[in-house]
């Protein structure tokens, strides 16, 4: 084997290969016609549309103020305006709803259009964005894990990430806190205040405002035109009568049993959708996630053209899950607006339905990310696996309040007995 000399690689390409067959004349490109169905389904399919939200006029890092050209730019409290630190200058970014039509034609929509900001995130892009500082010459880093904004220490020179790189972090608008801190941490005081008498001693004195932190949570705002199709059994009762007597009496009903079809076509407006795997991660023997959804709804209507100076003084939370990924949880939430759309069709079956088989079909929809605003107060009760992430949060427009609180098992155990026995105590007392 040693001295024989190796073939040469067979000419896989070129003229003359037989593994090459000539094209006939003229068949370039290939017509996709002529391809098996799925293959040519696939080519002939139209590429998701997208809407471009990009903020040219902020590429550069730097927010500057309008009027005097400064960059220390933050939201003014309470209000979609941005107040320039410097010369006092207030303006207004534009709402996404009118500057990119989101509004409008629901009833048309056909395929997957996703705006820019919610496009995928590529697995290569950092979330660290390096500026050179204009001012002084200096790197600024913005780590976008956490936050949007930083300071150059050198100049005070202020860098917001606005170009929508492939990482998640940059949404295509924000809907700006309008709840103040104070507000929020009277709010979650009071809510604690409520439950004082069975909270964890340690959990209610180590209570601090300065903890209570405003956060931009990463959602995906869907509209979709779809349709379902809902099959099953429903039954009305006929008759109903007695057999037997005393003890043996037993009840008995006659019932017609239908076979029930529904089929509903419908359109949703600014369905939201958490985007942060970890969030929709409702293990709730770990963290109490679901409580976000609970101080739903947002005025999503009125979100504000992505400008990272909104999230100066703010945390943030990067969106780490695609279209793709979150397409099966829209036909779930979907499907359960198609049940309850149907549900007030089936009074007249007085003994109740029972659902057998149901499908729903997404036409089309529309996906915009979006960060939402959330104070949260953060309390992590030591414990067995790691123990149990607790928080109160504040929904930063309305103010609406949910959160859980960990309780002192004993104290409940102890007001359960309490009742208990004065329920007996009463209940003797009558006899
Ligand atoms: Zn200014
Ligand atoms: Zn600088």
């Amino acid at each position: 084997m040693s001295n024989a000399t190796p073939p040469p690689p067979p000419p896989y390409t070129g003229p003359g290969s037989p593994h090459d067959v000539p094209p006939a004349p003229g068949s370039f490109p290939i017509d996709p016609e002529t391809l098996p169905k799925p293959i040519r389904d696939e080519l002939l399919a139209p590429d998701p549309v997208a809407i471009d939200t990009a903020s040219a006029e902020l590429k550069d890092g730097q927010n500057h103020c309008p009027k005097c050209g400064a960059t220390d730019i933050k939201q003014r409290p309470g209000t979609d305006q941005l107040i320039c630190l410097y010369c006092r200058n207030e303006w207004t970014a534009a709402r996404v709803e009118e500057a990119f039509g989101l509004g409008e034609g629901i009833d048309d929509l056909e395929g997957t259009v996703v705006a820019s900001g919610a496009g995928d995130i590529s697995a290569d892009a950092s979330s660290l964005m390096t500026f050179k500082c204009t001012g002084c010459g200096a790197e600024v880093t913005v780590n976008t894990e956490n936050a949007m904004t930083a300071r150059c220490h050198w100049c005070r020179h202020v860098f917001g990430v606005n170009e929508q790189i492939a990482n998640g972090a940059v949404p295509d608008a924000v809907l700006p806190f309008h709840i103040k801190k104070d507000d929020a941490v009277a709010r979650i005081r009071q809510f604690v205040d409520k439950r004082q008498m069975f909270a964890l001693k340690a959990f209610k004195e180590q209570f601090t405002p300065e903890n209570v932190v405003g956060v931009y949570m990463p959602y995906m705002i869907v509209d979709s035109k779809a349709s379902a199709d809902i099959v099953g059994e429903g039954e009305i009762e006929t008759r109903c009568y007695t057999k037997g007597s005393g003890d043996k009496k037993k009840t008995y009903y006659d019932a017609d049993i239908y076979q029930i079809e529904r089929h509903v076509d419908f359109t949703v407006d600014d369905l939201p959708m958490e985007s942060s795997a970890n969030r929709s991660d409702f293990n709730t023997r770990a963290n109490t996630n679901n409580i976000i959804n609970t101080i739903l709804p947002f005025d999503t209507k009125n979100a504000i053209k992505w400008n990272a100076s909104y999230l100066s003084g703010f945390s943030s939370e990067k969106r780490d899950l695609d279209v793709a990924q979150l397409m099966p949880r829209l036909e779930d939430q979907l499907l359960s607006i198609a049940r309850s759309q149907v549900h007030s069709s089936v009074n007249a079956y007085d003994r109740g339905v029972r659902w057998e088989e149901e499908g729903v079909e997404i036409h089309g929809s529309r996906w915009v990310a979006m960060y939402l605003p959330v104070w949260l107060y953060s309390y992590h009760q030591p414990g067995s696996n790691g123990g149990m992430l607790h928080y109160i949060a504040v929904n930063g427009r309305t103010g609406e309040t949910m959160g859980s609180v960990p309780i002192q098992q004993w104290k409940l155990l102890l007001a359960a007995l309490t009742v208990g026995t004065i329920l007996e105590f009463i209940a003797l007392w009558i006899l």
